[in-house]
């Protein structure tokens, strides 16, 4: 029975089995233990493990963000993907960032942090250098109009539900207990807004902490804490913008090709980077015929059967029904406009919209106000991880929580605080088209 030998009381109670619930169980169980703490750590799904985002997300492990305390807190997390690669099923192939001159400054100034900080990678700034650089990994690289070129050498993709099943297996063996269909409803909360008792199901559950990480249901989850769902939001310049609604949802379109993937291989035979495009050159398919004039992008990279791929998202606007998870389907066009990509890239890839499969793929994402995460204690013993989206890889969000639930201070969470909107303490916007860049 779904549910059944759900725990009365729980001293930390984590509602969701995605990469930010289970990372923050299996640290935080590990760190109880270091300081000698019994307590209970229970995780709590309304579906199971990897049920939501992190089990159906493209898998890409990067840095390149153009803000520093994004940038910062992505090289914590490749340590952690570095560290644990085979149990969360990574492959540190790396990450390559092409892009049209309108990117150039934004890249080289991702390229001279990472600098700073220690994260390994080259840039290739003119066409004919980005060119090369491509040709030197792809002797068949053909496409026009590429100035700038970040190729991160840590970083690459993990397998998602693999990874999520991992983290899973982590938290286990540090003496979480996880139980799947077990639905939260509601919290009870005391005089000072501290949640006592967390309703489900399957019953109530009397709590100490609580720690809130429901990927794209947060704004129902935030709904049953009563936090506001329109807010006032204060630039750094000191303009409000009033009344902006808290939540967005965005589906992202991902699809996949099933060709042999050691078709897809550098020319030394290695697994490839993920590669990121960004093109303001004419898109083409096969035959010719123009697929779009307009600014373009896609990411891919190698899979297990063939090569997976995503492209521009579609806003889905404040309301969204993102049950059953994934929800909406990619646009009619999607498979011509990435096949068309593919090839504008690698000659290798001529024809690959004949092996389009169409599979359960790309998802729903719920996007903060300012489009970053929201990392932060809502109520007094709730700790919220909403990270817009931006999130299977940032595996060490949950390390940062535990280290916080254990009355430690994060510098990596800080600047995602909820009290930034009101501050006006909001992090650099890129030129990037898209809301996770
Ligand atoms: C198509 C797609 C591709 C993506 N690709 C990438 C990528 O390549 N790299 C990257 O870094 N990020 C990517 N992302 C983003 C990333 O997947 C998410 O940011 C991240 O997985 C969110 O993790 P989470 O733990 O917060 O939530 P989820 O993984 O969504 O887990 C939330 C869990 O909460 C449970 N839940 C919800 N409501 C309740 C409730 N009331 N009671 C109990 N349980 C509940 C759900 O069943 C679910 O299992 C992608 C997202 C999508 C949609």
């Amino acid at each position: 029975m779904a549910g059944a030998g759900l725990p009365r009381s729980a001293e930390y109670l984590i509602v969701g089995a995605g990469v930010h619930g289970l990372s923050t169980a299996w640290h935080l169980a590990r760190d109880l233990r270091a300081r000698g703490e019994a307590a209970r750590v229970l995780v709590i799904d309304k579906t199971a493990v990897g049920a939501g985002a992190s089990g159906i997300a493209c898998g890409v492990v990067r840095n390149n963000y153009f803000q520093p305390a994004m940038s910062e807190l992505m090289a914590a997390c490749v340590e952690i993907w570095e560290d644990n690669a085979e149990d969360l099923s990574y492959q540190g192939a790396g990450y390559v960032a092409l892009g049209p001159p309108a990117q150039e400054a934004d890249l080289v100034e991702v390229f001279e942090r990472q600098q700073r900080i220690g994260y390994r990678s080259e840039l290739h700034v003119g066409e004919r250098e980005v060119a090369e650089h491509m040709r030197s990994l792809f002797p068949d690289w053909r496409a026009p109009g590429l100035s700038v070129c970040l190729h991160e050498h840590q970083g690459g993709f993990a397998h998602n539900i693999e990874s999520v099943r991992g983290l899973a297996a982590k938290a286990r063996a540090e003496g979480v207990e996880i139980v799947e269909g077990v639905e939260v409803l509601g919290f009870e909360r005391d005089e000072s807004d501290a949640v006592t008792s967390v309703l489900t199901d399957a019953g109530a559950v009397a709590v100490e902490q609580v720690v809130v990480a429901v990927g794209p249901w947060i704004k129902r989850l935030w709904e049953l804490l009563e936090l506001p769902q329109r807010l006032d939001v204060c630039t750094p310049g000191g303009h409000v913008a009033p009344d902006q609604e808290m939540w967005t949802y965005w589906y992202l379109q991902e699809g996949e090709v099933a060709i042999d993937p050691a078709l897809f291989a550098t020319s030394g035979g290695a697994v490839p980077p993920v590669l990121h495009v960004d093109s303001h050159a004419p898109l083409h398919d096969d035959s010719g015929r123009l697929v779009t004039d307009e600014p373009w992008g896609v990411y891919f990279k190698r899979d297990r059967e063939g090569i997976q791929e995503g492209s521009a998202p579609i806003p889905k606007g404040h309301e969204f029904a993102v049950d059953p998870y994934p929800g909406a389907t990619v646009e009619e066009d999607f498979s011509h406009m990435w096949a068309a990509a593919l090839s504008h890239c690698m000659q290798r890839f001529e024809g690959a919209r004949r092996s389009f499969r169409d599979v359960r793929s790309g998802g729903v994402g719920a996007f903060t106000v300012d489009n970053f995460p929201i990392f932060d204690r809502m109520r007094p013993n709730v700790y919220v991880a909403a990270d817009s989206n931006h999130g299977y890889k940032m595996v060490a969000v949950g390390r940062e929580i535990a280290r916080e639930l254990c009355g430690e201070h994060s510098s990596l969470l800080y600047p995602f605080r909820y009290e930034r909107f009101a501050s006006g303490d909001l992090h650099p916007v890129s030129q990037s088209p898209y809301p996770w860049s």
